[in-house]
């Protein structure tokens, strides 16, 4: 977790690059909301790795001063779940859109639920593909309209919470973008939670999905905090997370204290990272193979 007695600003988590996202996207809510958690939990740029696929909303790595992997399309979990294992005292967040980590990537999406490996997944989920230019997704509503789907959707979209949770995942949460504070207090709680934290996260895309909009998810949000909530009881979480009409949910749905992947890996229960520990190779043979992978 954080060590540092210097305070930093989210400013200070301020990337190179400026997003070159649409005026409006609700992507730009979810980067502030991530730099005022990682900043407001005392962390400094280095403890933090941030990793993504592919997207409009994968290129938040290059928009946040950690480190960071832009990785390959629905691949930022398996890749995630490798620095986890590679450095486990490292905090990862994974970044990504819901095209990448629920159709292309959703067979991760489930195994990395079942390991409950230490990584907070951050989905911006604007039920479209926005990068492609307005293609149907995984969680596009039935009979939306969309340049892959003229006639109307006719595919049942994903529940990525009902799903998250009967897989496994144990911090399970959904926010609005556009409810910046709310979504970084749900962020903090991922990150200091130990397993497999999932925040799904509506980020309206403003060019592409006329449907599901700002002024859409304004009437609709309520948040589980303001009603009485039993985020153990994994039965109820399920019957608030598939409430999607007037009401739509937000906050915790479900947590639970099962142990993470790196507290179980005999491997890593001894001996401190892997990345720190000897190789067991000549410095030469090392070499070879850094050689070879670079
Ligand atoms: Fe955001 Fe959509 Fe523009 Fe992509 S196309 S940057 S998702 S508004």
């Amino acid at each position: 977790m954080a060590t540092t007695e210097i305070n930093l600003r989210p400013a200070d988590f301020k990337g190179k690059s400026n997003p070159d996202w649409c005026p409006g996207c609700g992507d730009f809510g979810v980067l502030n909301a991530i730099q005022r958690a990682v900043a407001e939990l005392g962390f400094r740029p280095h403890e933090i790795m941030t990793v993504s696929g592919i997207g409009c909303s994968s290129n938040l790595p290059g928009y946040i001063n950690t480190y960071g992997m832009h990785t390959l399309h629905g691949r930022s979990l398996a890749m995630a779940t490798g620095v986890k294992m590679a450095n486990h005292e490292m905090n990862v967040i994974v970044t990504g859109g819901d095209g990448d980590g629920y159709g292309i990537g959703g067979n991760h999406f489930t195994h990395t639920a079942r390991r409950n490996t230490d990584l907070t997944y951050i989905v911006m989920n604007n039920q479209i593909y926005g990068l492609t230019t307005g293609q149907v997704s995984p969680t596009s509503s039935l009979g939306m309209t969309t340049k892959s789907t003229p006639f109307g959707n006719v595919e049942q979209p994903i529940n990525p919470l009902t799903s998250a949770i009967m897989n496994g995942a144990t911090y399970v949460a959904r926010a609005y973008s556009g409810d910046v504070r709310h979504l970084s207090e749900l962020i903090q709680k991922g990150i200091q939670h130990k397993g497999f934290s999932i925040i799904d996260c509506f980020s309206p895309c403003v060019t592409f999905n006329l449907t599901n909009t700002h002024d859409f998810f304004k009437e609709r949000v309520k948040k589980l905090e303001d009603e009485e909530h039993d985020t153990s009881n994994w039965e109820r979480a399920c019957e608030k997370a598939m409430v999607f009409g007037d009401t739509i949910y937000t906050g915790v749905f479900f947590e639970s204290d099962r142990a993470a992947l790196e507290d179980v890996e005999p491997v890593l229960k001894e001996g401190g990272p892997l990345s720190r520990r000897e190789l067991g190779l000549a410095k030469d043979e090392a070499q070879k193979i850094i050689d070879r992978m670079m």
